[in-house]
């Protein structure tokens, strides 16, 4: 399970995730290579990356013979899973529809994708409300003031 601070994580060392997720043990030259070419830095702002995951608990480290190895204490769609899950957390009930409906718009999608989507949405048609509530707390969000204020 990934709890709230772990899940907190920069966008710099998202970049440094990504490439232990995609080959399981890494050691740091590995990832300091990766990040060269991408994103021309240098392998001491990488090491400092990798520190930071280390101390935040979401990167592994053992020793194999002279080099450390690195590995992901969190597997990666839940970790993207609860990062979501987070950001959705910070907005009105009322407007999780609209975000949805502007992810949907942005995204890419294979046939495959969409045939998935559309078994979820048959699904939730049928779990579908009239008015979706406000779960905000007053003074956080514009639809509360209006159904309470008038
Ligand atoms: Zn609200």
């Amino acid at each position: 399970m990934v709890n709230e601070m772990e899940s907190k994580i920069s966008a710099a060392e998202w970049e440094v995730m990504r490439v232990v997720w995609a080959q399981d043990k890494v050691t740091s030259k590995e990832i300091i290579d990766v990040l060269q070419q991408k994103k021309d830095w240098k392998p001491a702002t990488t090491k400092t990356f990798i520190g930071r995951l280390v101390k935040k608990g979401i990167l592994h480290t053992e020793e194999e013979g002279r080099k450390f190895l690195y590995s992901s204490a969190v597997n990666e769609s839940d970790f993207i899973n609860s990062t979501l899950d987070e950001t959705f957390e910070h907005i009105c009930n009322k407007d999780v529809g609209n975000a949805i409906v502007n992810l949907l718009s942005n995204a890419t999608l294979s046939f495959k994708d969409i045939d998935k989507i559309e078994k979820v949405i048959e699904m939730k048609k049928k779990e579908a409300v009239e008015e979706i509530p406000c779960n905000c707390v007053p003074g956080q969000c514009r639809c509360n003031n209006c159904s309470s204020g008038h």
